[in-house]
């Protein structure tokens, strides 16, 4: 399945829950969002630091 990525936004915690970095395991605080086909999008969770590093 081919992942294109959408927009880079800031992650708002709004549940209380600390969500993670998929890539180091950091506090997440910016979310990537990857158009994947059909209407679907896909939401991974980065830091900043790996954000600018993984998102392009
Ligand atoms: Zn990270």
């Amino acid at each position: 399945m081919e992942k294109v990525f959408s927009t880079l936004r800031s992650f708002i915690d709004n549940s209380g829950k600390t969500k993670f970095c998929i890539t180091c395991g950091g506090m997440a605080t910016q979310e990537a969002l990857f158009d994947v086909g059909d209407g679907v999008t896909l939401i991974e969770k980065y830091c900043d630091t790996c954000a600018k590093k993984e998102v392009h």
